[in-house]
């Protein structure tokens, strides 16, 4: 799942964001101002930052200098004021990637967000589909297919499917698979993994009991062959 953090002082704004992302299906964290904001982001690292200028006790041009001098390159998205021209230059000369004018429509900052992850996957070499047997599956709208019928997958397992798809054919470690899908502070343990890996398999695999494309590497981890 991705994760997505808002830094925006102004409560009912981010309330606002925080809703909408969630309604799409983001793991949403906040913060109201730039230092509360860089604490997030070291404990959460997120796949998005969304990112106020305008903020108390580190402002969003200083927050966005700091990551980028730092060499982190998640990308930002800039809330700018209506008719700041000059602050949408100076975000973008300092790493932000695009820049979004209050007042702004939720459809249109929505987008913005889905174009920047997309962006962003391509350039990381997650793969946006997947396809093996008579399994299609597409990861930037969460659908999976058997034989042309619907399977219901949860985020997670959309997600351990995906970092495996990335790695096709390379073994990938449960503590590599915990740490990208469950994130640094869940705290679940590596049978966490092994038990979704056996629901992917029941949903996925012809006979679970002898996979064919979700392939255990005894002590390691787990790798996708097609
Ligand atoms: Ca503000």
């Amino acid at each position: 799942m991705n994760r997505v953090l808002v830094v925006e002082d102004e409560a009912a704004i981010l309330q606002g964001l925080r809703d909408n992302l969630e309604f799409e299906g983001y793991e949403v964290f906040t913060a109201l101002d730039g230092i509360a904001g860089l604490e997030q982001i070291r404990k959460h690292d997120p796949h998005l930052i969304v990112l106020d200028l305008m903020l108390p006790r580190l402002s969003g041009y200083e927050l966005c200098r700091k990551l980028r001098a730092e060499g982190v390159n998640t990308p930002i998205l800039m809330l700018t004021a209506r008719g700041e021209e000059a602050d949408h230059v100076l975000g973008l000369d300092l790493g932000a990637d695009d820049y979004v004018t209050k007042p702004f429509s939720v459809r249109e900052l929505m987008a913005r967000v889905r174009a920047l992850l997309r962006r962003t996957a391509t350039a990381t070499g997650l793969p946006d589909e997947l396809e093996f047997d008579d399994v299609r599956v597409n990861f930037a709208r969460y659908e999976a297919t058997r034989a042309g019928r619907r399977v219901e997958l949860t985020r997670k397992e959309f997600g351990l499917l995906r970092l495996l798809a990335a790695k096709e054919g390379a073994v990938v470690t449960r503590d590599e698979l915990l740490e990208k899908v469950w994130g640094y502070d869940a705290m679940p343990t590596t049978r966490t993994v092994d038990n979704h890996l056996a629901a992917l398999r029941a949903k996925l695999e012809r006979d679970a009991a002898d996979p064919q494309y979700l392939i255990t590497v005894h002590g390691v981890g787990y790798k996708l062959v097609r």
